[in-house]
């Protein structure tokens, strides 16, 4: 079920995508895994295939289709490789998206083409060893240096980092925080090691370590020390463009289980007939669904405002629980076949547990949601029946 009509566009880009997905990204989906491999001659296609830009005008290089084009994409990638969707979420949504939001016209023109295009691989550098949920805590620092500006400190966990060529790097300044472009070739940057995970394999993640790397001011990301913003806007919009992995995860692991359900017999009986598969299959679909809803809800918001942080982390919270839950589901019901790896689905359960802890932990999103609902019926009691109004 689509949660609501969309337009020709948007039907023919699902399409490509899923035509896309089936030729070249399900049949190596196994390798992406086992081999810990990442595809960058795909991911370069994907470029020129116009997915990585789509929310980025065509004069700077994208499509100009917006975050309903991106979340398309995240779905129908996150069906087939969960990995590969979070390497695109970090490259299109993390780090272009802000790049492009924040950024002045030399940025734009000087960096933002080279993402869309794949020419370039992006990373967004916020969490450190101190700080990761607190993320605002961090040591790296852009000292001022005459012209230029000295960044000195070190990021870890950061998708595609052990490929990109451009990262967008968070560090603390007199005053706030500013964003700034650094680039691989850039002296003092070296790239640490590449974390070996218990899923999302494919996706690299790794470490970069900064001593004393030389930046001009026009590599800064919007308004110097203003860079708090620019943070929690673009941690917004990643909330909900990542919950599109996990809702396609989870349309994945229904289908499989499914199929199975459907051809296995147990005492003559298909176990699809079996009361208790039946009650699993009810709220593997009904979590689903509702994972779909709740997303799409967010991306409305997220259209109109970027900082609405309640529909985001509702979004991701529900998706990432309930594709843990589906895949969990899946497994159960393909019995002993769903605990051998050839199964897919031992994957589809270690790959939705990461959806609990990228892009904030679950309890980080709990802790907004709930502040976010006192602030609002503080202001307004009655502001629960806004909902019911429409
Ligand atoms: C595969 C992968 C890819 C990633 N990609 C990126 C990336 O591209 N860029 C990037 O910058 N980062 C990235 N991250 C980092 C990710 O954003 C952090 O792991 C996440 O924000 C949690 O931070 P932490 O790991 O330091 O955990 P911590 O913040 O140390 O949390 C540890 C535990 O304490 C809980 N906790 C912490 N604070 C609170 C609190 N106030 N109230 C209640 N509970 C709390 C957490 O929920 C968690 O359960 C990635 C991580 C992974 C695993």
């Amino acid at each position: 079920m689509q949660a609501k009509p969309v337009d020709e566009t948007f039907k023919l880009l699902r399409e490509s995508v899923r035509e896309f997905v089936k030729k070249e990204v399900l049949p190596i989906a196994t390798k992406i895994d086992r081999d810990d491999f990442f595809p960058v001659d795909l991911f370069r296609k994907m470029g020129e295939m116009g997915y990585l830009g789509v929310t980025i005008p065509p004069e700077y290089g994208g499509s100009g289709l917006g975050y309903l084009a991106q979340a398309i994409i995240e779905e129908e990638l996150g069906y087939a490789s969960a990995s590969l969707a979070l390497s695109y979420g970090a490259h299109s949504n993390l780090c272009l998206d802000n790049l492009f939001r924040n950024g002045s016209e030399y940025i734009r023109k000087e960096y933002v083409p080279k993402l869309c295009s794949g020419e370039w691989i992006g990373s967004l550098c916020l969490t450190e060893p101190g700080s990761g949920s607190d993320a605002l805590a961090m040591k790296t620092s852009a000292l001022r240096l005459g012209e230029k500006f000295s960044i000195s400190g070190s990021k870890t966990l950061i998708t595609n980092a052990p490929y990109a060529d451009l990262l967008l790097v968070y560090a603390k300044t007199d005053p706030g925080f500013t964003p700034f472009v650094l680039l691989s070739t850039d002296s003092g940057i070296t790239r640490g090691k590449k974390f070996d995970k218990m899923g999302m394999r494919g996706s690299p993640t790794g470490e970069l370590f900064f001593d004393s790397v030389p930046v001009g001011h026009e590599r800064i990301v919007g308004d110097f020390g203003e860079g708090k913003n620019v943070i929690l806007s673009g941690l917004n919009s990643e909330r909900v463009i990542l919950t599109f992995i996990f809702t396609g995860l989870s349309r994945r692991a229904m289908e499989l289980a499914l199929k199975y359900s459907t051809e296995r017999k147990q005492s003559g009986v298909e176990i699809s007939e079996f009361q208790l598969i039946q009650e699993k299959l009810a709220y593997m679909y009904t979590r689903y669904e509702t994972s779909r809803l709740l997303a799409y809800e967010a991306l409305d918001a997220l259209e109109t405002n970027k900082m609405d942080v309640i529909h985001s982390a509702a979004a991701i919270l529900h998706a990432a629980e309930a594709a843990e839950y589906i895949a969990r589901e899946a497994i159960q019901i393909m019995g002993g076949l769903g605990y051998i790896r050839d199964s897919e689905v031992e994957r589809l359960l270690r790959d939705a547990i990461l959806g609990q802890i990228g892009a904030g932990t679950t309890e980080i999103r709990k802790r907004l949601i709930a502040k976010e609902l006192v602030k609002k019926y503080r202001k307004d009691i009655n502001f629960l029946n806004e909902n019911e109004m429409r």
